[in-house]
């Protein structure tokens, strides 16, 4: 199938930097040279953005009556043309402050096209999001609940041909396990309080989908971290058909990260990501089907529910700086917050 499809020049972009960066600086990178070093990253996801906005509008043809599915053609149309058009906007211009006290200096306001399936910046932007808003949710449950211990689960299912499916037996199996543990205390997740599942889309060696769902699970101190690693593999199989169950003991934030980081991996040299083409794919068979990704439970709900990749900021905190896109290059500009705020940002 990939064989119909043309791609965009492609000027081997690293994939990798998708997940950098799209929040804040720690020091020692408050520099001038730090922040040029997060330009140089998002020009970088700016740069997959355009040729994924190609991608898309040289195989519009192959694309609709492809993966319409019940859309008309002529709606599927003019949603290819204004994600393209979206995707080509993203990024356009970035307003970054510098802290008056932490000198941390961060991105705190930019176009954003919100396209999470197709956009590396807004995917970026999107999880350092929602990292943030759960390392702050286990830092204030771990001074609630002395003694829990936090897990980090991953829960696959086999390859298939039918991403959605695919997504919906992840989604469906984890429910199964949490609703028998909720209403009876019983099953392999008896003694979790609480959980985050996040779903990531890469690709097997066999080409087909590879969905699997990565998952932090909150133990009481009661259960001292133990769960039945048997009980919930062979549970786990029987409902889903699934196979393999990872686990390990959360050991640092960035396992957080890992856990939350990509819902469309891209691609690396040889690994298991998604390249251009198969991210529209991706965007074609889910856009528009409000499908969440990351999901809440128990102790853990309430958390980043639809947060704006914008924060909201005092002016008189930061000293600020303002991007705008021009031939190819982030160049700096002044910043007119009047504008910003008559297009619908918001400050203090
Ligand atoms: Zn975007």
């Amino acid at each position: 199938m990939v064989s119909e499809i043309e791609t965009a020049p492609s000027e081997c972009l690293d994939g990798s930097e998708g997940a950098a960066h799209s929040g804040t600086i720690k020091a020692p990178y408050h520099s001038k040279k730090g922040l040029q070093q997060h330009l140089l990253k998002i020009s970088r996801q700016k740069h997959d953005g355009r040729q994924m906005a190609d991608v898309m509008l040289l195989n519009r043809d192959w694309l609709i009556p492809h993966y319409a599915g019940d859309r008309s053609f002529d709606l599927f149309d003019l949603q290819v043309g204004n994600a393209a058009a979206k995707l080509k906007g993203c990024g356009s211009w970035l307003l970054f402050g510098r802290h008056e006290k932490s000198l941390d200096v961060e991105l705190l306001q930019a176009q954003f096209c919100q396209q999470t399936y197709l956009c590396l910046f807004c995917q970026a932007r999107r999880a350092y999001r929602n990292i943030s808003a759960y390392q702050e949710k286990l830092h204030e449950l771990r001074s609630r609940y002395p003694g829990c211990v936090l897990l980090m689960a991953t829960f696959t299912i086999p390859n298939t041909v039918d991403l959605c499916g695919g997504i919906a037996s992840l989604k469906t199996g984890f429910r199964k396990l949490w609703d028998r543990q909720k209403q009876r205390g019983t099953g392999p997740l008896r003694g979790v309080l609480g959980a985050v599942v996040s779903i990531e889309i890469t690709e097997g060696r066999d080409r087909l989908w590879h969905p699997h769902m990565h998952s932090i699970l909150v133990m009481s101190p009661e259960s001292k971290g133990f769960i039945s690693y048997p009980e919930l593999r062979n549970e786990w199989c029987r409902l889903t058909g699934g196979r393999q169950i990872r686990i390990d003991v959360m050991k640092s934030e960035n396992d957080l990260t890992e856990a939350l980081k990509y819902t469309v991996k891209p691609q690396q040299a040889g690994d298991d990501g998604l390249g251009l083409v198969k991210r529209m794919k991706v965007w074609a068979l889910l856009s528009g089907k409000r499908i969440r990704m990351l999901q809440p439970y128990g102790i853990l709900k309430g958390v980043s529910e639809d947060m704006p990749l914008d924060l909201p900021f005092d002016a008189a905190d930061y000293t600020l700086f303002f991007y705008r896109w021009m031939f190819g290059e982030f160049v700096p500009g002044e910043v007119d917050l009047a504008k910003l705020k008559s297009k619908g940002k918001y400050f203090a």
